[in-house]
């Protein structure tokens, strides 16, 4: 490795020596994030917006498929608002954000900043819908949501986060509940497609799920550590806030009926999946196809005639991609540690001998493996490059998935699976919340979710011995 190149990863922790340092070393050598004045509060710069830009655009586009609008909501509810769902409100209570004034006046009534927006909806929907025609109503909204929590982390818990808050309402239960579904699997196909991040589909046990939800069901991600990361929720609320904020319609029969809700999530958090998930020691790993930058194009001995012009006829070559030419006045050495710690999926680099040969180098950053080729020939195998890289790395992550994955049939291999391994356990569970709370106490570890795809491994819950109702998915979280 080049002296420069050295020097500028130097500052990165190594990843395996310890986790959570190097989580903050890349966070900030990427340029994604800067800590605020605020605590709790970070300021994203623009190589982290431009990841979240993409991210909101690839999934806006999913939910309109599904016949999903966007509206905005107001970022502050009056607290009898907010108070009329009573377990809505103890949820979130320790963690809520207050206005109590407003210029000069104090409020005779104190405002909450939105820890989210299901009241608010559900206020404007009871005045907004008449009829079973005005049914369903699909929104979603775009905004940021505060939440005053105790311990914060770059990403992965913030005072303030951005997200996607959608909230829809139906005619019938079953309509709700597959629209929950329907929403979990956007989710789940979008990490997956365009995140490279394999999940676990489930529903949350009584004790995990959201605050006034009659289910929560979760995409839980596996991060390089073994840790788990909740990447995006849906949640069926039956007829439970209709009933609390009367939202009524009158129904075929011409009798007045309470809809069917639901709520649904992903937020910046994802990001921190990202990271997690593909990162290495060298800094971000992007897929290809969320990656705000592609390829980048290097010139070498750029002070040599025709090279940057090479490189520039190479980007414009190149232009059905987001591509750029670093032609910066640094030498190549920091410009590739730069593009590996940014994580830019391709560097092509071109230099006096290259341009005499005809050909170019196309190096890629998750495997470094390199490819010579025709200058002619870059656009096909950029293309196909890009696409075997977004491939592979989602495979790289399912293996790494499969293999941290764990069955524990009784007592004795769920402890020492704990023990002895990073990862999830898959283990049987009495259905009863004092095991969860036991398992919880002894292992640290808590139930990420009753995966859809459920498999008898034993008769028995591994913490008490009494018959299993369900396959658990367990593990420590993020
Ligand atoms: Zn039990």
């Amino acid at each position: 490795m080049a002296e420069q190149q050295k020097k500028f990863v130097e500052s990165i922790t190594p990843r395996d020596e310890d986790f959570a340092q190097w989580y903050t070393d890349v966070v900030l050598k990427a340029n994604l994030i800067a800590y605020s004045n605020i605590k709790g509060f970070m300021v994203i710069k623009p190589a982290g917006y431009a990841i979240w830009e993409n991210i909101q655009r690839n999934l806006d586009e999913r939910f309109k498929a599904t016949g999903v609008q966007n509206v905005y909501m107001p970022m502050l509810i009056p607290e009898n608002l907010m108070k009329k769902e009573g377990e809505l409100v103890n949820g979130f209570a320790p963690e809520v954000a207050w206005v109590t004034s407003g210029g000069q006046e104090t409020l005779t009534e104190r405002l909450c900043v939105r820890p989210t927006s299901e009241t608010l909806f559900s206020d404007f929907y009871a005045q907004d819908i008449h009829s079973y025609r005005d049914l369903p109503r699909l929104y979603n909204q775009w905004c940021s949501v505060v939440r005053w929590e105790k311990e914060t982390r770059p990403f992965l818990r913030s005072r303030e986060f951005l997200w996607q808050e959608g909230h829809t309402i139906h005619e019938t239960a079953e309509e709700a509940e597959q629209r929950t579904q329907q929403m979990l699997n956007v989710y789940a196909d979008f990490l997956a497609e365009e995140l490279a991040i394999p999940v676990v589909k489930g529903r949350k046990t009584d004790k995990e799920k959201f605050a006034g939800a009659e289910a929560t069901y979760t995409v839980e991600a596996l991060m390089h550590d073994g840790r788990a990361l909740q990447s995006g929720t849906s949640h069926d609320f039956g007829k439970k806030f209709a009933e609390a904020y009367d939202i009524r319609f009158t129904a075929r029969d011409n009798k007045m009926n309470y809809v069917y809700q639901t709520s649904w999530g992903m937020t910046t958090r994802v990001i921190g999946a990202l990271i997690m998930v593909h990162g290495d020691d060298s800094g971000i790993v992007l897929p290809p196809r969320i990656a705000p930058t592609q390829v980048v194009v290097i010139p070498i001995q750029q002070r040599k005639e025709g090279v940057l012009a090479a490189a520039q006829s190479i980007a414009a070559t190149l232009s059905d991609y987001r591509v750029k030419v670093d032609d910066t006045d640094r030498s190549p050495g920091f410009k590739f540690a730069e593009q590996e710690v940014n994580g830019i999926p391709l560097r092509i680099e071109i230099g006096p001998k290259d341009i005499e040969a005809g050909s170019a180098v196309i190096c890629r950053r998750d495997t470094r493996e390199k490819i010579s080729c025709g200058i002619g020939e870059l656009p096909r195998v950029v293309s196909e490059t890009l696409e075997r890289m977004q491939f592979e790395m989602l495979e790289r992550a399912r293996r790494h998935l499969a293999a941290h994955t764990f069955a524990a049939h009784n007592k004795e291999e769920f402890e020492e699976n704990f023990r002895e391994t990073k990862g999830f356990v898959r283990a049987m569970w009495c259905g009863d919340p004092a095991c969860e709370d036991k398992i919880k106490e002894n292992y640290g570890v808590t139930s990420r979710c009753i995966p859809f795809e459920q498999e008898m491994l034993s008769d028995t819950c591994v913490c008490c011995g009494r018959p299993a109702k369900k396959m658990v998915y367990w593990g420590r979280a993020y």
